[in-house]
Protein backbone atom coordinates (compact mmCIF):
# COMPACT_ATOMS: atom_id res chain seq x y z
CA UNK A 1 0.00 0.00 0.00
CA UNK A 2 1.47 3.80 -0.88
CA UNK A 3 1.03 6.48 1.01
CA UNK A 4 -1.63 8.36 1.20
CA UNK A 5 -3.79 11.43 3.03
CA UNK A 6 -6.83 10.90 4.78
CA UNK A 7 -9.48 13.86 5.03
CA UNK A 8 -12.37 13.95 6.91
CA UNK A 9 -14.69 15.90 5.08
CA UNK A 10 -17.85 17.84 7.28
CA UNK A 11 -19.58 19.01 4.16
CA UNK A 12 -20.79 17.73 0.73
CA UNK A 13 -19.14 20.74 -1.27
CA UNK A 14 -16.05 19.99 0.98
CA UNK A 15 -16.24 16.29 -0.47
CA UNK A 16 -16.97 17.19 -4.46
CA UNK A 17 -14.29 20.10 -4.29
CA UNK A 18 -11.70 18.06 -2.64
CA UNK A 19 -12.34 15.52 -5.33
CA UNK A 20 -12.98 17.69 -8.74
CA UNK A 21 -9.58 17.52 -9.05
CA UNK A 22 -9.40 13.91 -9.91
CA UNK A 23 -9.58 12.05 -13.31
CA UNK A 24 -12.48 10.92 -11.68
CA UNK A 25 -14.02 10.07 -7.98
CA UNK A 26 -14.37 6.95 -8.76
CA UNK A 27 -12.50 4.35 -10.14
CA UNK A 28 -8.51 3.84 -9.89
CA UNK A 29 -8.12 7.70 -9.52
CA UNK A 30 -5.78 9.56 -7.58
CA UNK A 31 -8.74 10.86 -4.73
CA UNK A 32 -11.60 8.72 -3.24
CA UNK A 33 -13.88 8.94 -1.21
CA UNK A 34 -14.04 6.36 1.20
CA UNK A 35 -17.09 5.12 3.95
CA UNK A 36 -17.54 1.38 4.83
CA UNK A 37 -14.04 0.47 3.34
CA UNK A 38 -15.48 -2.91 2.48
CA UNK A 39 -13.79 -2.88 -1.21
CA UNK A 40 -11.57 0.58 -1.55
CA UNK A 41 -9.39 -0.94 1.80
CA UNK A 42 -8.83 -3.74 -0.23
CA UNK A 43 -7.61 -2.75 -3.37
CA UNK A 44 -5.43 -0.37 -1.52
CA UNK A 45 -3.88 -3.22 0.17
CA UNK A 46 -3.30 -5.34 -3.35
CA UNK A 47 -2.13 -1.86 -4.89
CA UNK A 48 -4.66 -2.37 -7.78
CA UNK A 49 -6.38 1.47 -6.56
CA UNK A 50 -3.39 3.70 -5.14
CA UNK A 51 -5.01 7.17 -4.17
CA UNK A 52 -2.70 9.56 -3.10
CA UNK A 53 -5.85 11.65 -1.17
CA UNK A 54 -8.42 9.42 0.31
CA UNK A 55 -11.64 11.65 1.66
CA UNK A 56 -14.03 10.42 4.58
CA UNK A 57 -17.61 11.32 3.99
CA UNK A 58 -18.58 9.36 6.99
CA UNK A 59 -19.23 12.64 9.06
CA UNK A 60 -21.77 13.45 5.91
CA UNK A 61 -25.60 12.71 6.98
CA UNK A 62 -26.64 10.50 4.48
CA UNK A 63 -27.75 7.48 6.04
CA UNK A 64 -31.43 8.57 6.48
CA UNK A 65 -34.35 6.79 4.63
CA UNK A 66 -37.45 9.30 4.03
CA UNK A 67 -40.71 9.03 2.01
CA UNK A 68 -40.99 11.13 -0.94
CA UNK A 69 -44.35 12.69 -1.48
CA UNK A 70 -44.92 10.40 -4.46
CA UNK A 71 -44.97 7.51 -2.58
CA UNK A 72 -41.38 6.65 -3.11
CA UNK A 73 -38.45 5.88 -0.53
CA UNK A 74 -35.25 7.87 -0.55
CA UNK A 75 -32.44 5.97 0.47
CA UNK A 76 -29.14 7.34 1.90
CA UNK A 77 -26.05 6.98 0.02
CA UNK A 78 -24.68 5.92 3.14
CA UNK A 79 -26.73 3.71 4.77
CA UNK A 80 -25.03 0.79 6.09
CA UNK A 81 -26.54 -2.75 4.02
CA UNK A 82 -27.44 -4.37 7.25
CA UNK A 83 -29.52 -1.55 7.96
CA UNK A 84 -31.00 -1.11 4.66
CA UNK A 85 -32.40 -5.11 4.57
CA UNK A 86 -33.99 -4.97 7.89
CA UNK A 87 -36.08 -1.28 7.06
CA UNK A 88 -39.39 -1.87 8.05
CA UNK A 89 -40.40 -0.03 4.66
CA UNK A 90 -37.66 -2.22 2.28
CA UNK A 91 -38.61 -5.54 4.30
CA UNK A 92 -42.19 -4.56 3.70
CA UNK A 93 -42.09 -3.02 -0.01
CA UNK A 94 -39.10 -4.32 -1.24
CA UNK A 95 -38.56 -7.82 -0.35
CA UNK A 96 -35.99 -8.24 -3.61
CA UNK A 97 -33.51 -5.50 -2.39
CA UNK A 98 -33.80 -6.79 1.21
CA UNK A 99 -32.96 -10.44 0.50
CA UNK A 100 -30.28 -9.40 -2.05
CA UNK A 101 -28.36 -7.33 0.22
CA UNK A 102 -28.37 -10.62 2.86
CA UNK A 103 -27.37 -12.79 0.36
CA UNK A 104 -24.26 -10.59 -0.09
CA UNK A 105 -20.78 -10.65 1.80
CA UNK A 106 -20.70 -11.85 5.94
CA UNK A 107 -22.66 -10.32 8.44
CA UNK A 108 -19.68 -8.22 9.33
CA UNK A 109 -19.26 -6.64 5.88
CA UNK A 110 -22.77 -6.13 5.56
CA UNK A 111 -22.42 -3.78 9.00
CA UNK A 112 -19.90 -1.79 7.49
CA UNK A 113 -20.54 -1.51 3.75
CA UNK A 114 -22.98 1.19 2.21
CA UNK A 115 -25.25 1.67 -0.15
CA UNK A 116 -23.22 3.79 -2.73
CA UNK A 117 -20.06 1.52 -2.07
CA UNK A 118 -22.27 -1.37 -3.10
CA UNK A 119 -23.12 0.74 -6.02
CA UNK A 120 -19.59 1.32 -6.73
CA UNK A 121 -18.18 -2.18 -5.92
CA UNK A 122 -15.32 -3.53 -7.78
CA UNK A 123 -14.93 -6.82 -9.99
CA UNK A 124 -13.84 -9.86 -8.36
CA UNK A 125 -12.02 -10.91 -11.21
CA UNK A 126 -8.87 -12.37 -10.04
CA UNK A 127 -6.19 -10.85 -12.69
CA UNK A 128 -8.03 -7.55 -12.09
CA UNK A 129 -6.96 -7.95 -7.90
CA UNK A 130 -3.81 -9.88 -8.95
CA UNK A 131 -1.74 -6.97 -9.87
CA UNK A 132 1.56 -9.63 -10.91
CA UNK A 133 -0.76 -10.42 -14.14
CA UNK A 134 0.20 -7.30 -16.53
CA UNK A 135 -2.78 -7.75 -19.00
CA UNK A 136 -5.82 -6.07 -17.44
CA UNK A 137 -7.54 -3.94 -19.60
CA UNK A 138 -9.54 -2.35 -16.78
CA UNK A 139 -6.97 -1.86 -14.14
CA UNK A 140 -4.25 -0.46 -17.07
CA UNK A 141 -6.05 0.39 -20.29
CA UNK A 142 -4.51 -1.27 -23.48
CA UNK A 143 -2.61 -4.31 -21.46
CA UNK A 144 -4.63 -6.83 -22.63
CA UNK A 145 -7.08 -9.36 -20.83
CA UNK A 146 -5.60 -12.27 -18.92
CA UNK A 147 -9.22 -13.77 -18.18
CA UNK A 148 -10.04 -14.25 -21.88
CA UNK A 149 -7.32 -16.93 -22.69
CA UNK A 150 -7.12 -17.77 -18.50
CA UNK A 151 -9.62 -19.33 -16.06
CA UNK A 152 -12.61 -17.49 -16.60
CA UNK A 153 -15.11 -19.61 -14.95
CA UNK A 154 -16.31 -17.08 -12.78
CA UNK A 155 -16.96 -14.29 -15.64
CA UNK A 156 -19.54 -12.90 -17.72
CA UNK A 157 -22.09 -14.33 -20.76
CA UNK A 158 -23.43 -10.83 -21.69
CA UNK A 159 -22.27 -7.80 -22.23
CA UNK A 160 -18.71 -8.53 -22.88
CA UNK A 161 -16.13 -7.63 -25.54
CA UNK A 162 -12.73 -8.47 -27.01
CA UNK A 163 -11.07 -6.03 -23.93
CA UNK A 164 -13.30 -7.08 -21.28
CA UNK A 165 -15.32 -10.04 -19.60
CA UNK A 166 -15.30 -9.06 -16.04
CA UNK A 167 -18.83 -9.38 -14.36
CA UNK A 168 -20.45 -6.86 -12.06
CA UNK A 169 -20.28 -8.33 -8.29
CA UNK A 170 -23.15 -6.48 -6.80
CA UNK A 171 -26.33 -8.55 -5.63
CA UNK A 172 -27.82 -5.10 -4.40
CA UNK A 173 -27.15 -3.29 -7.83
CA UNK A 174 -29.01 -6.23 -9.89
CA UNK A 175 -32.17 -6.19 -7.16
CA UNK A 176 -32.41 -1.81 -7.76
CA UNK A 177 -31.68 -2.50 -11.45
CA UNK A 178 -35.31 -4.64 -11.34
CA UNK A 179 -36.63 -1.91 -9.19
CA UNK A 180 -35.33 1.13 -11.78
CA UNK A 181 -33.79 2.95 -8.25
CA UNK A 182 -32.59 6.11 -9.87
CA UNK A 183 -28.89 7.27 -8.09
CA UNK A 184 -28.98 11.14 -7.00
CA UNK A 185 -25.65 12.45 -7.33
CA UNK A 186 -24.10 15.55 -6.47
CA UNK A 187 -20.81 17.43 -8.39
CA UNK A 188 -19.03 19.94 -10.09
CA UNK A 189 -22.50 19.82 -12.85
CA UNK A 190 -24.70 20.35 -9.90
CA UNK A 191 -27.69 18.38 -8.44
CA UNK A 192 -28.58 15.29 -11.46
CA UNK A 193 -30.21 11.62 -10.95
CA UNK A 194 -28.85 9.35 -12.93
CA UNK A 195 -31.63 5.67 -13.75
CA UNK A 196 -29.57 2.77 -12.89
CA UNK A 197 -30.40 1.44 -16.43
CA UNK A 198 -28.13 4.42 -17.55
CA UNK A 199 -25.52 4.37 -14.51
CA UNK A 200 -23.20 1.48 -15.49
CA UNK A 201 -21.36 1.23 -18.71
CA UNK A 202 -20.81 -1.34 -21.00
CA UNK A 203 -16.85 -2.68 -21.20
CA UNK A 204 -17.01 -1.77 -24.77
CA UNK A 205 -13.19 -0.67 -25.67
CA UNK A 206 -12.91 1.16 -22.43
CA UNK A 207 -13.72 -1.54 -19.61
CA UNK A 208 -11.87 1.20 -17.40
CA UNK A 209 -15.00 3.34 -17.22
CA UNK A 210 -18.01 1.76 -15.11
CA UNK A 211 -19.90 4.20 -14.36
CA UNK A 212 -21.43 7.85 -15.39
CA UNK A 213 -20.43 9.34 -12.78
CA UNK A 214 -18.28 12.51 -13.94
CA UNK A 215 -15.39 14.10 -11.95
CA UNK A 216 -15.96 15.12 -8.53
CA UNK A 217 -19.25 13.20 -8.63
CA UNK A 218 -20.67 11.90 -5.21
CA UNK A 219 -23.56 9.68 -5.14
CA UNK A 220 -25.91 11.06 -1.94
CA UNK A 221 -29.12 9.04 -2.10
CA UNK A 222 -31.00 6.85 -4.30
CA UNK A 223 -34.59 7.12 -5.11
CA UNK A 224 -37.21 3.32 -5.03
CA UNK A 225 -39.65 3.69 -6.84
CA UNK A 226 -43.18 3.74 -5.47
CA UNK A 227 -44.01 -0.34 -5.40
CA UNK A 228 -47.49 -0.92 -7.46
CA UNK A 229 -50.33 -1.95 -5.14
CA UNK A 230 -50.00 -6.19 -5.45
CA UNK A 231 -46.94 -6.21 -5.97
CA UNK A 232 -44.25 -8.74 -5.27
CA UNK A 233 -41.20 -9.37 -5.38
CA UNK A 234 -37.85 -12.18 -4.51
CA UNK A 235 -34.08 -12.36 -5.12
CA UNK A 236 -32.18 -15.66 -5.95
CA UNK A 237 -28.85 -16.35 -6.02
CA UNK A 238 -26.82 -19.29 -7.07
CA UNK A 239 -23.00 -19.74 -5.96
CA UNK A 240 -20.59 -21.97 -5.19
CA UNK A 241 -21.20 -21.95 -1.16
CA UNK A 242 -24.71 -21.03 1.02
CA UNK A 243 -22.84 -17.85 2.38
CA UNK A 244 -19.95 -14.80 1.85
CA UNK A 245 -19.66 -15.97 -1.97
CA UNK A 246 -20.40 -13.83 -5.28
CA UNK A 247 -22.95 -15.19 -7.41
CA UNK A 248 -22.65 -17.79 -10.47
CA UNK A 249 -25.99 -16.55 -11.57
CA UNK A 250 -28.99 -14.87 -10.16
CA UNK A 251 -32.15 -13.51 -10.71
CA UNK A 252 -34.46 -10.60 -9.12
CA UNK A 253 -38.15 -10.30 -10.23
CA UNK A 254 -40.76 -7.78 -9.57
CA UNK A 255 -43.96 -8.91 -10.87
CA UNK A 256 -47.72 -8.08 -10.38
CA UNK A 257 -50.43 -10.70 -11.67
CA UNK A 258 -53.86 -10.15 -11.87
CA UNK A 259 -57.02 -13.25 -13.03
CA UNK A 260 -53.48 -15.40 -13.65
CA UNK A 261 -51.46 -13.00 -16.06
CA UNK A 262 -48.80 -11.30 -15.35
CA UNK A 263 -49.53 -7.47 -15.78
CA UNK A 264 -46.23 -5.79 -14.89
CA UNK A 265 -43.13 -7.57 -14.64
CA UNK A 266 -39.19 -6.48 -14.15
CA UNK A 267 -36.31 -9.19 -14.46
CA UNK A 268 -32.81 -8.47 -13.74
CA UNK A 269 -29.60 -10.67 -13.57
CA UNK A 270 -26.07 -10.76 -11.37
CA UNK A 271 -23.46 -13.01 -12.07
CA UNK A 272 -23.47 -13.44 -15.79
CA UNK A 273 -23.44 -9.71 -17.21
CA UNK A 274 -20.77 -7.24 -17.45
CA UNK A 275 -23.20 -5.01 -15.39
CA UNK A 276 -26.11 -5.50 -13.82
CA UNK A 277 -28.12 -7.09 -16.19
CA UNK A 278 -32.27 -5.94 -17.11
CA UNK A 279 -33.52 -8.11 -19.61
CA UNK A 280 -36.44 -6.35 -21.52
CA UNK A 281 -36.23 -9.95 -23.80
CA UNK A 282 -37.85 -11.89 -20.64
CA UNK A 283 -40.05 -9.10 -19.65
CA UNK A 284 -41.75 -8.65 -23.19
CA UNK A 285 -42.28 -12.49 -23.64
CA UNK A 286 -44.01 -12.50 -19.98
CA UNK A 287 -46.09 -9.34 -20.20
CA UNK A 288 -49.98 -10.88 -20.11
CA UNK A 289 -49.11 -14.27 -20.13
CA UNK A 290 -50.41 -16.89 -17.80
CA UNK A 291 -48.29 -17.98 -15.15
CA UNK A 292 -46.77 -21.37 -16.44
CA UNK A 293 -43.75 -22.58 -15.97
CA UNK A 294 -43.42 -22.93 -20.44
CA UNK A 295 -43.91 -19.30 -19.85
CA UNK A 296 -41.33 -18.51 -17.62
CA UNK A 297 -38.93 -20.96 -19.33
CA UNK A 298 -39.37 -18.99 -23.27
CA UNK A 299 -38.30 -16.17 -20.97
CA UNK A 300 -35.30 -17.35 -19.86
CA UNK A 301 -34.30 -18.46 -23.33
CA UNK A 302 -35.45 -15.10 -24.46
CA UNK A 303 -33.04 -13.44 -21.64
CA UNK A 304 -30.03 -15.81 -22.77
CA UNK A 305 -30.03 -15.91 -26.39
CA UNK A 306 -27.21 -13.18 -26.92
CA UNK A 307 -25.23 -15.15 -24.53
CA UNK A 308 -21.54 -15.81 -25.18
CA UNK A 309 -19.75 -18.09 -23.04
CA UNK A 310 -15.97 -18.46 -22.34
CA UNK A 311 -14.28 -21.68 -21.96
CA UNK A 312 -15.18 -22.13 -18.57
CA UNK A 313 -18.15 -20.56 -18.08
CA UNK A 314 -20.80 -21.95 -20.42
CA UNK A 315 -22.49 -23.55 -17.58
CA UNK A 316 -23.57 -19.51 -16.40
CA UNK A 317 -25.99 -19.99 -19.40
CA UNK A 318 -28.39 -22.87 -18.15
CA UNK A 319 -27.92 -21.93 -14.29
CA UNK A 320 -29.49 -18.66 -15.18
CA UNK A 321 -32.23 -19.85 -16.96
CA UNK A 322 -33.00 -21.73 -13.94
CA UNK A 323 -32.42 -18.74 -11.57
CA UNK A 324 -35.13 -16.81 -13.70
CA UNK A 325 -37.92 -19.90 -14.20
CA UNK A 326 -37.62 -20.45 -10.07
CA UNK A 327 -37.37 -17.04 -9.37
CA UNK A 328 -40.65 -16.29 -11.38
CA UNK A 329 -42.58 -19.27 -9.46
CA UNK A 330 -41.63 -17.67 -6.55
CA UNK A 331 -42.97 -14.58 -6.87
CA UNK A 332 -45.86 -15.46 -9.03
CA UNK A 333 -46.98 -18.44 -6.56
FE1 LIG B 1 -9.15 -7.25 -16.53
FE2 LIG B 1 -11.67 -7.41 -17.38
FE3 LIG B 1 -9.90 -9.04 -18.40
FE4 LIG B 1 -10.58 -9.32 -15.85
S1 LIG B 1 -11.92 -9.62 -17.59
S2 LIG B 1 -8.50 -9.39 -16.73
S3 LIG B 1 -11.01 -7.19 -15.27
S4 LIG B 1 -9.90 -6.79 -18.59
Amino acid sequence: MIDFTLTRATSLGQATELAATSPTAQQGATVRFIAGGTTLVDLMKLDVETPRQVVDINRLALANVSRNVDGALWVGALGRNSDRAHHPDVVREYPVLSQALLSGASGQLRNMATTSGNLLQRTRCTYFRDTTFSECNKRTPGSGCAAISGNNRIHAVLGTSEHCIATHPSDMAVAMTALEARIHVQGAKGDREIAIADFYKLPGSTPHIENALAPGDLIDYITLPAIKPGTKSAYLKLRDRASYEFALASAAVVAQVEDGRIRYIRIALGGVGTRPWRSLEAEQALIGKPCETAKFRAAAEAALHDARPQSDNGFKIELAKRAIVRALTTVTA
